[in-house]
């Protein structure tokens, strides 16, 4: 049988029911409070890090677009240098860009051309560009641009991804004369690059990139990235919408983060910092787990007060229980058990028992006369007469016993029918019941015999009552107008160790006598 069918079948325990259904609760309130906690926590943690990234992007566009500025600021006013000095001695004027590429640390190169696109001279000079014509559409653009321009991302000559920063040169007549430009090879290291700070990443994996305004990769810590497109995935129109924000977005490999982004507004770039969110959920948990270290020990003591209020209450009722098992059972009489007076149903069940005990007594008790009485007469049956005689036999009571038999009493019955035989039956048993002394005992022995017990009698006292009796028998007015006699057999008991059915024998034997003897008179066998 399995535990709950065996539940089922005993029913289940105050206690256990009750810790089971506090247990059940608190778990499912403890739960919905976890739930709605961690949900809520994940919320605010969610909107926290979307505004902190956001602020974040904000700050490094700022510090990029200075940057970008002072780029453009230093290539500026060394070109009108430059302008002033080209026509100089051709060394001297390399020596000058030297300077200005090694003293400002801005760009991975620097290079002037002619308004052709003819590169003049480069430095350093190891590169080698010096004598060559620009060739990238970046560069042709920013030459015929004829004004400052900072270029997408494009492949460069020598095979390097570059970033063209670029300033025109001008005579004092206004007479266009070429470009100074500085390049920065992205995948290398250079000062934006250090001034991001964009190899670092953060401990929580917090990273950042930039992208143009063509959606190009400028910047990713992972530089495999770089000069990727990424305008066609969501997250590129999301960038577009305004000079900042946040977002979460969801890539296509399943992982999702929280985005903040700011517009640099020099290049129109955008730069994205961004959170992975299982950070945050695993923030989330870590936080739900101490929340329910913390509840852990409540619920226990929760559970243990609980279980002790359930056998202060269970206790009682298990009490009563028992104590109703013995009285259906008729075990002997115990005190009521005590009961908890806080307990309402406690008492009003310990009340309940309380009158179902005392109906039950008296049931009994009736049941009892019940069994022992004849219910025509009213006089104790042949069932009590055993139990009285087989006690004083055993007690050894000196006792007598008369047998009588209503003579010829079927002939009543059928003269007068059955119910004024139960009346003539009535009758006699008030006879008996008016002749015998206070202390004898009268029995109907079964149908139309009776039986008395005459305790501490003697033989003649005995054969005085038998005959008081029939005489008194003979002559009384009967219901069915014709007077009854009958006939009597005694016995003594004889001191010894005999059995009450012996002397029931002998008092049949003498009553037997009677009737052989002419009926309505008295016998008696010692
Ligand atoms: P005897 O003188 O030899 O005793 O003859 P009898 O007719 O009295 O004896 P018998 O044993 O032949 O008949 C007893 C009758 O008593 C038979 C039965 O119908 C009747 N009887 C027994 N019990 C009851 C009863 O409770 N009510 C009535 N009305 N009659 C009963
Ligand atoms: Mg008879
Ligand atoms: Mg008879």
């Amino acid at each position: 049988m399995s535990p709950i069918t065996r539940w089922y079948k005993r029913g289940i325990k105050l206690s256990t029911f009750m810790c089971g259904l506090v247990f059940l609760s608190s778990f499912l309130i403890l739960l919905a409070c976890l739930l709605v906690s961690y949900t809520n926590e994940k919320n605010s943690l969610e909107k926290q890090t979307l505004g902190l990234n956001e602020n974040h992007a904000k700050d490094l566009s700022r510090v990029t677009n200075t940057l970008l500025q002072s780029m453009q600021h230093s290539l500026k006013s060394s070109s009108s240098y430059m302008m002033d000095h080209l026509y100089l001695s051709p060394n001297l004027f390399q020596d000058n860009l030297d300077y200005f590429h090694d003293s400002t640390g801005y760009f991975n190169a620097v290079f002037i051309t002619d308004e052709s696109g003819f590169i003049k001279m480069n430095s350093p000079t190891s590169l080698g560009q010096a004598g060559t014509y620009l060739t990238t559409p970046a560069s042709k653009q920013a030459l015929a641009a004829k004004k400052p321009i900072i270029s997408s991302p494009y492949m460069g000559k020598i095979g390097k991804l570059i970033i063209l920063v670029s300033h025109p040169l001008f005579t004092n007549k206004g007479q266009y004369k070429g470009m100074l430009g500085g390049v920065l090879y992205l995948q290398e290291d250079n000062r934006l690059k250090q001034i991001l700070g964009i190899d670092s990443m953060s401990k929580d994996k917090s990273f950042f990139y930039v992208v143009d305004h063509a959606g190009n990769i400028i910047y990713h810590p992972d530089a495999s990235r770089i000069n990727q497109n990424i305008s066609h995935t969501p997250i590129f129109p999301a960038l577009k919408n305004s000079t900042s924000g946040n977002f979460k977005v969801e890539t296509s490999e399943g992982s999702s983060y929280l985005s903040g982004y700011a517009i640099v507004p020099e290049t129109d770039w955008r730069i994205i910092v961004q959170t992975p969110a299982q950070n945050i959920e695993a923030y989330s948990s870590h936080l739900i787990q101490s929340t329910m270290l913390y509840l852990l020990p409540i619920i226990i003591i929760l559970l243990a007060f609980i279980l002790w209020l359930s056998i202060q209450l269970s206790s009682p009722l298990t009490a009563l229980a028992e104590y109703a098992k013995n009285l259906a059972v008729g075990k002997e009489k115990k005190d009521v058990p005590e009961i908890n007076k806080w307990s309402y149903e406690a008492k009003q069940l310990h009340h309940a028992i309380m009158i179902l005990e005392e109906e039950t007594r008296e049931k009994e008790r009736q049941l009892k006369i019940e069994a022992n009485v004849d219910p025509l007469t009213g006089l104790l049956n042949r069932r009590a007469l055993q139990s009285i005689a087989s006690n004083w036999s055993s007690n050894q009571y000196e006792y007598a016993v008369v047998m009588l038999d209503i003579d010829h009493f079927k002939s009543v019955n059928d003269t007068y029918g059955h119910p004024m035989g139960d009346e003539v039956l009535k009758m006699m048993a008030r006879i008996l019941r008016s002749q015998a002394r206070l202390e004898d005992l009268v029995f109907r022995y079964g149908g139309e015999e009776f039986a008395i017990l005459l305790y501490d009698t003697n033989q003649n006292e005995a054969m005085e009552i038998a005959e008081r009796i029939r005489q008194t028998t003979e002559i009384f007015p009967t219901p069915i107008g014709k007077f009854i006699t009958i006939s009597l057999g005694i016995s003594l008991d004889k001191q010894s160790d005999e059995q009450y059915e012996e002397i029931f024998k002998r008092a049949d034997e003498a009553l037997y006598k009677a009737k052989q003897e002419g009926r309505n008179c008295t016998r008696l066998i010692l």
